[in-house]
């Protein structure tokens, strides 16, 4: 599904990613973890560009999880990038943040179906069924007209994800999806995300939750200092890593 290349970003004198090499693929779940400011969210954003990297190309194959049979994408960020490059990139993937980022002043179902609609111009009757749908496989058809803070952390970020869905997006990214929740409001994410996983969807998962990336990921990237240390089948990674960087990290962790 996916392919970056040599991602490069710096903030000032900063570096944050150093050539960072990454490939997806279809229906399969990664996940990123490393130390916090190791730049993990920055390949999260560049990836769908709300981050423009300075330099590296991504690849987006042809067809998605949802038989997207669109023509495949190639942005090349060493040369010049258009806001239609962007935008044809932000197509591509849905994100769901940290702290949800819903819209405060919209209903649950109207969040849901902004992007589907003003975006994506798909008709709203079509939209409003399926986040009908999507709200009832979450646990949340009635809260379709509550305001989001009318809503727990939990079940806004339910809300985030049947978001994310609803853009029918070749790639899911999920940004530290359970780390601004109250612990027992987290087995209800992490479990949507697993279902999400067993369906098949194409998704990259920045997580600190090592025993739910060991469960639900089929590969485990681990950054530091702005470059990936070690990549391999999650029991590895996280197990008998290889370097000692993750070694260490993954120790500290368990
Ligand atoms: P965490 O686990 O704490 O979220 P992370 O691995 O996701 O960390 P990033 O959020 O990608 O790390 O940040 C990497 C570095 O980039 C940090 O040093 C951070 O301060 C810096 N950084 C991120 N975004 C910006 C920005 N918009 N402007 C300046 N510096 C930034």
């Amino acid at each position: 599904v996916l392919k970056a290349r040599n991602l490069a970003k710096a903030f000032g004198s900063n570096k944050v990613l150093r050539d960072i090499d990454i490939d997806i693929r279809r229906g399969q779940v990664v996940a990123l973890i490393g130390p916090s400011g190791s730049g993990k969210t920055t390949v999260l954003r560049s990836l769908n560009g709300l981050e423009v990297p300075d330099g590296g190309t991504v690849t987006f194959g042809g067809t998605g999880t949802n038989g997207d049979t669109s023509g495949g994408l190639s942005i090349d960020f060493g040369s010049k990038v258009g806001k239609k490059d962007i935008a044809a990139l932000r197509d591509r993937s849905a994100m769901v943040f940290q702290h949800y980022n819903l819209f405060p002043h919209m209903t649950v179902l109207k969040n849901i179906i902004e992007g589907p609609v003003q975006v994506q111009k798909r008709p709203k009757a079509e939209a409003i069924a399926e986040a009908e749908r999507l709200l009832e496989r979450v646990g949340l058809a009635d809260k379709r007209d509550a305001y989001p803070f009318e809503l727990s952390g939990g079940q806004q970020q339910r809300v985030g994800i049947v978001r994310a869905l609803a853009l029918k997006p070749q790639l899911l990214l999920f940004d530290e999806p359970t780390s601004a929740l109250d612990p027992e409001l987290v087995g209800d994410v992490l479990g949507v995300i697993k279902e999400l996983a067993e369906e098949g969807w194409t998704m990259v998962i920045v997580t600190h939750e090592l025993a739910f990336a060991q469960h639900v990921a089929d590969e485990v990237i681990f950054m530091d200092g702005g470059v990936v240390v070690e990549r391999g089948p999650a029991a590895e990674v996280l197990r008998a890593p290889r370097q000692e960087r993750t070694k260490l990290f993954v120790k500290r962790l368990q």
